[in-house]
């Protein structure tokens, strides 16, 4: 048997199982969901891998900054880093081009969830 998560709800670890009447509850509170269901988080699934994309693109970006040229008077002239920024710029635009994640529908808490 998988480990349970905490409550969706409460955040409460304190999960209880009644398996005669096939549910999970929270001793918190007592949030409910039949047990085969109780780990089922599509939209927190999909907000976390959104997240993981997003924790993504900002490195991306902190990369691509240490990449763009600044002003401090050891380069030729303005013209030329407003070019290489440019493209260096349009470049990463370029490689950025994918479609976005959809998240699940939401109908509603209990259906979201799976309940
Ligand atoms: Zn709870």
């Amino acid at each position: 048997m998988s480990t349970l998560k905490p409550c969706p709800f409460c955040g409460g670890t304190k999960i209880c199982t009644e398996k005669s009447i096939n549910l999970n509850y929270c001793d918190n509170c007592s949030a409910e969901s039949n047990i085969e269901h109780w780990n089922t988080r599509p939209i927190e699934d999909a907000l976390n891998a959104r997240i993981a994309e997003l924790e993504g693109l900002v490195d991306k970006l902190i990369e691509i900054g240490d990449k763009l040229v600044f002003p401090d008077g050891m380069f030729d002239d303005e013209q030329s880093i407003i070019e290489r920024n440019w493209r260096i710029l349009t470049k990463a635009i370029k490689e950025r081009k994918k479609p976005r994640p959809q998240l699940p529908p939401v109908m509603g808490s209990g259906d979201a969830l799976g309940w």
